[in-house]
């Protein structure tokens, strides 16, 4: 990684690096092991150093934290692995000292197993995850057990009776309300066996992307993911907007936070304080740039910044010729305008709003 960091790559040629080599790398190790929590906080934090600073000191400055950019693309991430969660689903071959580990995960992958009933030998009534409700000590407490008048131990043929269920007379509501249930819902088969089925696959064996997706945490979709990510685009246009639409970007109203005394006013137009909202979107620099744009395109004018970016997510998502030349467009604009305003802060250099329609429009062509 040090070799890389020397090397002048782009956001988007570090995040590429990271996800198709250093992952790959991780993932294979946390299929041999589960690796200790130490190592895979330093892989990921090597991993931000290098994205964010593009060194494999520090990942101060990091704009987005590293769970965050763990979340699919649709819910607003990079799409990135959590080596946390891909290691805690791993199955290591080590057994002798992953098979410790591996007692540690027993009451996690618990919740990810059914089992069906067939002839009830296998399965353990009041433990195993069979009934609608789930395992019934877990979620009735252990008093029903009592009430039954069965053994704790006991397993689910002591109610099976042929293809149909053994209704105990009893007093105890809970035990009515496991009965009634079972009513219409799940019959046992006398001549089948009891399976196990692994919930998060569709095919119902373990496989490590499926359950990797169930187990991580899952965050509501962003409606703007295919504005900003699709398969034309232009990478380092993508990332600018992406980080603006998180309002991620450094812009002066963000820096005043910690240093109070900047001057916060937009170098664009000298009037308004240098927000997302104002340099996207308020700003005369801004509204020449999409009043252009507009007039070759079905952009509206819309009121915010906000309302752009939700217009532009829900209304150009296809990916006919067209639309993607739109999105080209809108994610080549909100670049440049970043751009300027960073050419002007750094470089003293000044563009018209002209020159950066045309360098929005002339790039797509
Ligand atoms: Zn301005």
């Amino acid at each position: 990684m040090s070799s890389w960091a020397s090397k002048n790559l782009s956001f988007a040629g570090r995040l590429q690096l990271i996800s198709s080599v250093i992952q790959e790398i991780t993932t294979f190790w946390c299929s041999t092991f589960i690796l200790p929590k130490k190592v895979i906080k330093e892989v990921e934090k090597l991993c931000a150093a290098f994205l964010w600073q593009s060194s494999t000191e520090s990942a101060r400055g990091a704009k987005v934290n590293w769970l965050s950019l763990c979340h699919p693309k649709q819910e607003g991430g990079l799409g990135l692995k959590s080596l946390m969660h891909w290691n805690s689903i791993r199955v290591p071959s080590d057994a002798s000292w992953g098979g410790r580990k591996l007692l540690n995960l027993r009451q996690q992958a618990r919740k990810l197993i059914k089992h069906i009933p067939g002839d009830g030998k296998d399965i353990y009534l009041w433990h195993d995850n069979w009934h609608p409700s789930g395992p019934l000590v877990e979620n009735f407490g252990a008093r029903i057990v009592q009430d039954s008048g069965f053994s704790s131990q006991a397993k689910l043929e002591v109610v099976v009776n042929g293809n149909f269920w053994k209704r105990p007379p009893t007093h105890s509501p809970q035990l009515l309300d496991i009965q009634i249930a079972l009513c219409d819902r799940l019959y046992p088969k006398k001549r089948d066996k009891d399976t196990v089925i692994w919930i998060p696959s569709t095919s119902r064996t373990y496989t490590t992307g499926r359950t990797w997706h169930w187990i991580k945490s899952k965050q509501s979709k962003v409606p703007w993911h295919r504005l900003v990510w699709f398969s034309r685009q232009i990478p380092k246009h993508s990332f600018i907007s992406w980080l603006a639409i998180l309002d991620r970007l450094t812009t002066k109203a963000r820096q005043k936070k910690w240093s109070p005394n900047i001057d916060d006013t937009c170098v664009l137009c000298n009037n308004g304080s240098e927000t997302v909202e104002h340099l996207f979107f308020k700003c005369t620099y801004a509204k020449c740039v999409w009043k252009s744009l507009s007039a070759m395109s079905e952009i509206p004018y819309l009121d915010s910044w906000q309302q752009l970016v939700l217009w532009m997510g829900k209304r150009i998502r296809r990916k006919s010729l067209y639309q993607t030349l739109i999105k080209l467009m809108w994610n080549a604009a909100v670049y440049h305008v970043w751009m300027e305003r960073n050419r002007r802060i750094h470089q003293h250099v000044y563009k018209t709003t002209g020159e950066s329609t045309n360098m929005s429009t002339r790039q797509q062509m």
